[in-house]
């Protein structure tokens, strides 16, 4: 049994409206208190909302990305201290949406969280192969070059504010989920890599959630995996479901 408590994050990607948000507040009051810790990322525009519904709760409300400049000409942008401003405490950076469709760098990821983490905040970084690295035998190095863009940035002691979400690029939002052992095997393959490149204090501490079509009847057998510390959920934690996922890994 690891030490290390179990981290599940909800994210609404591009949906939802204020409606939704009210009415999904009042699901997402009915998480149970148990020893998993819960963060739910709504689009920026609901960010406010949510955290205020939330206010005084142990659900946390998170972001799902943001910039790295400072304050200043960025039109569109997000900085860090706006989601400071909010209330909030994490970020989720990198997710394999922003890496392939907004054509985020590997850099650019590292240098978000980087100042996320410089500012206090937690960052949920995400990883993942697609399918043609999958089948081309590269998952360790795609996710070794993701991560080690991050490590570049950081200190050591950086690492208690992140958490790290493997996401298999061919498993998000397309119900095809990674099996228990699949993703064990990478999971344990990026914490021996902490372990050599950053250290084994980080190796053991550090959170590695599995995201890519988690849902109330798969996640049981994952979250008995031994390097599998939560989930990231997209689809299912728009639904009532997403209650019964932590429940199930608490
Ligand atoms: P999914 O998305 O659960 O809908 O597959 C996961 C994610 O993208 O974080």
């Amino acid at each position: 049994m690891s030490a290390r408590r179990p981290v599940v994050g909800g994210n609404f990607k591009c949906n939802g409206d204020f409606a939704f948000i009210k009415t999904h507040t009042e699901v997402l009051k009915t998480i149970p208190k148990n020893n998993v810790e819960v963060y739910v990322a709504p689009s920026a525009i609901h960010l406010k909302t949510l955290a205020d519904n939330l206010k005084g709760t142990h659900i946390e409300v998170a972001a799902q990305n943001v910039y790295y400049e400072k304050p200043g000409a960025w039109t569109g942008e997000l900085n860090v201290e706006m989601l400071l401003d909010c209330g909030l405490k994490t970020v989720i950076i990198g997710h394999s949406e922003r890496r392939r469709i907004m054509g985020e760098t590997n850099e650019q990821s590292a240098k978000k969280a980087a100042r996320a983490i410089s500012l206090g905040m937690t960052v949920a970084f995400c990883i993942g192969e697609t399918l043609e690295e999958r089948n081309a035998g590269k998952v360790d190095e795609v996710n070794f070059a993701q991560l080690e863009a991050l490590r570049a940035v950081l200190k050591e002691a950086d690492w208690k504010n992140v958490i790290i979400a493997y996401e298999p690029v061919w498993s998000i939002g397309t119900g095809v989920v990674a099996s228990p052992e699949q993703a064990q095997e990478v999971h344990a393959s990026i914490r021996k890599w902490l372990g050599e490149k950053v250290s084994k204090a980080v190796a053991d501490a550090t959170r590695i959630q599995y995201g890519g079509s988690v849902n109330a009847a798969n996640c049981a057998a994952l979250g008995k995996c031994p390097d599998i510390d939560g989930f990231l959920v997209g689809g299912a934690s728009l639904k009532p479901e997403f209650v019964q996922i932590v429940t199930t890994l608490g």
